[in-house]
């Protein structure tokens, strides 16, 4: 494990009587089964002492087959049936975790988005939560009962059930957590922590001990689909003390055997480069020769903006005639036939050739300590250079480096990268 726990108030913790979130992710409570091993650990929590909110995701497989109903109906669906549809697959979990608790004899309730209620936004598919009324199930768990909540669900403001986006049910629980001010907020999935690379990816990769928000909330939103990115945001703000740990193990929550994502001042010793992410979720758009000229740029993107297009890494080169220059960007791959069609679409925009792709993936290291270090971003142009993997976009900030590439590299790079990096298990 990278950088030693140290005691801390999530160590003392263990000790005293706590409030605790407890969220399950799919594979957590894929069958009845999964759900009674989820359930006993919640019973071992309460045997401590502590009291316990849950929050369940829907079994594994479910939100895709949901989604693929929707798709299936028309592609272009309407976004707040959507959201009826596959909201329900939480809802089938909470109710039979609460199920479960009862036959072991707790007292458990389930309450859904709309009744607690979690308020969202009105963008249907990826709400934000705005706010959790806690007083009903604050009583509740200060009565001795457990409070069990479907992940991904909320209510908008027209009184519609609303979802979080794909992975939500992490922002659920922390939503949850910071409302209830809970003392820690522990996110039970298939892998026992965070790790410096997707472990599925790259064998070599190490458990994290504790890891920044800062840190984590890059790594999330550049790919590591671990955390929901919301989720990592709402904890900095917050200050939730965070653990990401796994249900397969026979360890519980308060024994903290996972990641703990806290605060910069808490981790003792600091790598330069804490994780390699990488995303597939990004296209790349090429718009060849526009006139060097001010305001083409705006001309561009601000259409862009206008049509809910999300843009991210941009890079325009120094015109060599004086007079034309190629403008390359991303945008999620989902909105790239969209975002060719703004583009044709401005009216008095010049340029040769609009070219867009979506055979490529953004790898990308991430760590505080690059901040006071030189040569770090060196360091991963020559590892992906001895692989033969051209880089065609850089992006970079403070704490991290990005690189688009080629989608066929994507493993080849991101283990190279670890390796460069000196992440690789000893
Ligand atoms: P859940 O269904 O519990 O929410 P997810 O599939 O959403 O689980 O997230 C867990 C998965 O995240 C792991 O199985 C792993 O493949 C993936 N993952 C990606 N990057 C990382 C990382 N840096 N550390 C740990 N897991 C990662
Ligand atoms: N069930 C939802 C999904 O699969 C939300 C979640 O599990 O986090 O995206
Ligand atoms: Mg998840």
């Amino acid at each position: 494990m990278k950088n030693s726990p140290f005691i801390s108030a999530a160590v003392l913790l263990k000790e005293l009587m706590a409030l605790i979130v407890a969220k399950f992710g799919g594979t957590s409570v894929a069958d009845v089964a999964r759900i009674e091993n989820a359930a006993g650990k919640i019973l071992r929590e309460l045997e401590r002492g502590h009291q316990v909110a849950v929050v369940v995701s829907a079994m594994a497989g479910v939100t895709n087959q949901l989604v693929g109903y929707c798709t299936e109906v028309s592609p272009a669906h309407d976004a707040r049936e959507y959201d009826v549809v596959v909201s329900s697959g939480e809802q089938i979990t909470a109710g039979l975790m609460a199920m479960m608790l009862q036959k072991m004899g707790v007292t458990a309730r389930s309450w859904l988005g709309w009744q607690i209620p979690i308020r969202t936004d009105g963008i249907h598919g990826k709400a934000r939560i705005v706010g959790v009324e806690t007083a009903e199930i604050l009583k509740r768990l200060q009565g001795g009962e457990v409070v069990v909540v479907p992940g991904f669900q909320g209510l908008t403001d027209r009184g519609r059930i609303s979802t979080l986006g794909r992975g939500g049910s992490d922002t659920t629980a922390l939503a949850l957590a910071a409302a209830l001010k809970a003392d820690r907020c522990d996110i039970y999935t298939d892998v026992d922590g965070v790790y410096t690379a997707n472990p599925r990816i790259v064998p070599q990769a190490t458990k994290i001990a504790r890891i920044s928000y800062e840190e984590m909330l890059e790594l999330a939103s550049l790919g590591a689909k671990v955390l929901h990115s919301r989720s990592v945001e709402i904890a900095m703000k917050e200050k939730v003390c965070l653990q990401v740990l796994s249900s397969f193990e026979d360890h519980i929550g308060s024994d903290l055997p996972g990641t703990i994502v806290t605060r910069e001042d808490d981790i003792m010793e600091q790598e330069y480069v804490s994780g390699v992410a990488y995303t597939l979720d990004e296209g790349k758009v090429t718009l060849v020769r526009v006139p060097d000229l001010p305001g083409v740029a705006a001309k561009v993107f601000q259409p862009l903006a206008d049509a809910n297009i999300n843009v991210d890494m941009i890079v325009q080169n120094v015109s060599s005639d004086g007079k034309t220059t190629d403008i390359t960007f991303t945008v999620p791959k989902a909105d790239l036939e969209k975002a060719a069609d703004t583009i044709k679409a401005i009216k008095g925009l010049k340029y040769d050739d609009l070219a867009i792709s979506d055979n490529v993936s953004k790898i990308s290291i991430v760590g505080v300590g690059m901040k006071s270090h030189s040569g770090i971003a060196n360091t991963m142009f020559q590892a992906l250079a001895d692989k033969g993997i051209n880089i065609q976009v850089i992006s970079t900030s403070e704490i991290k480096i990005s690189v688009l590439i080629e989608a066929d590299y994507t493993e080849l790079a991101v283990r190279a990268l670890h390796a460069a990096y000196g992440l690789d298990e000893e």
